[in-house]
C-alpha cells in the first residue's frame, strides 16, 4: 500500500486518517503539544521532525509516498517546511484547509492581521474579554487591562493579562453552552483567530445573538504555488488521483 503522512493535529486530519485506513498505510503526525491529545486511526508519531532537513530525512527514511498538510491554518512554520521538505524529496504534498468563518447578517467582527492588533483594539470595545485563541500566543495580551478569560485545552504557560481566569476546555462547543458561558461571565468582547470549522464556531453565534464584537484574527498567507483542498473527502481524492504505479519522481 502507498505510505501516506498526515501532518495532524485537528479534528479534519483525524477524519481523513479515518478515511484513508485499508487503503494506505497511514502515518499521522502531530507536534505533541497537548498532554492527551485525540488520537487518529492509524499509525501516530509524536514531536518535531527538526527543520526541514529533518522531514527531508524523515519522508525518505520512512518511505513516505505523499503528504497531506492538514494542520491548523495557524500552522505557518510547519506548512512552510512541508513545502520545502516536499519539494526536496520529491514527494507529492496536498495542503487541506478548511475555509475561514464568513461574517454573516447580526455579527460585529474586526478583522486584525495580528495578535499585537487585536490586544491593541480591545480598549475601544470592552473590560470583560474571552479570549479564546489557544495559550501559545496570549503575551501580547499580558499588558491588557480589563479583566480577561482565557480558554485554553492545556494550562498556558506565559504571563497572562494581570485580570484573569483560565478555563481549561476543548471543544466542540454548543450555542447554548457557549451563551450561557457568556452571559456568566458578562463578557463584553470576544477574541478569536478564524480557525473555521464547526467545533468552535457556536461561540460566533453566541455573540452575534448578545450583539457583541469579536476581535478576528487573520489567517496567515496561505503557501504559493501548492495544491490546497478544503475537506478530508477532497484530501482523499486527491490521493486517489495521484499515478501510484510510477516511480515517485514521475508523479505530478
Ligand atoms: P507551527 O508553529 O507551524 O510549527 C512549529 C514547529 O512545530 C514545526 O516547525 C515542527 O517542528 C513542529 N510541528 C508542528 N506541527 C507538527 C506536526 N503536525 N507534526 C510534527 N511536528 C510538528 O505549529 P503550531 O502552530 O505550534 O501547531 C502545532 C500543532 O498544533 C500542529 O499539529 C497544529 O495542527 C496543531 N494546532 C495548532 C493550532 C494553532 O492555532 N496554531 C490550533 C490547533 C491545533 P520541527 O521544525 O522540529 O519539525
Amino acid at each position: 500500500m502507498p505510505r501516506v503522512l498526515i501532518l495532524g493535529g485537528t479534528g479534519d486530519a483525524r477524519e481523513l486518517a479515518g478515511l484513508l485506513v485499508g487503503r494506505y498505510s497511514v502515518v499521522s503526525s502531530l507536534a505533541g503539544r497537548v498532554r492527551e491529545p485525540s488520537r487518529p486511526a492509524g499509525e501516530v508519531r509524536v514531536g518535531g521532525f527538526g527543520g526541514v532537513p529533518g522531514l527531508v530525512s524523515y519522508l525518505r527514511s520512512a518511505g513516505i509516498d505523499a503528504v497531506v498538510d492538514a494542520t491548523h491554518p495557524f500552522a505557518a512554520e510547519m506548512t512552510s517546511h512541508a513545502v520545502t521538505a516536499c519539494a526536496a524529496a520529491g514527494v507529492p504534498l496536498v495542503v487541506l484547509r478548511r475555509p475561514g468563518w464568513v461574517e454573516g447578517p447580526g455579527d460585529r467582527w474586526l478583522r486584525v492581521p495580528s495578535y499585537a492588533d487585536a490586544a491593541a483594539a480591545l480598549p475601544s470595545l470592552g473590560t470583560r474579554v474571552l479570549l479564546t485563541i489557544g495559550r501559545q500566543e496570549l503575551a501580547p495580551f499580558a499588558g491588557c487591562a480589563g479583566w480577561f478569560l482565557v480558554r485554553s485545552v492545556d494550562p498556558p504557560s506565559v504571563p497572562l493579562p494581570a485580570h484573569s481566569e483560565v478555563l481549561l476546555s476543548r471543544g466542540p462547543f454548543t450555542r447554548e453552552g457557549e451563551l450561557a458561558l457568556l452571559r456568566e461571565h458578562r463578557i463584553e468582547v470576544v477574541v478569536t483567530k478564524d480557525s473555521g470549522g464547526s467545533a468552535t464556531y457556536p461561540k460566533l453565534a453566541a455573540a452575534r445573538e448578545l450583539g457583541l464584537p469579536v476581535v478576528m484574527i487573520d489567517r496567515p498567507a496561505p503557501p504559493p504555488d501548492v495544491t490546497t483542498v478544503l475537506t478530508p473527502t477532497d484530501a482523499a481524492q486527491w490521493l486517489a488521483s495521484l499515478r501510484w504505479g510510477l516511480p515517485r519522481w514521475s508523479r505530478p
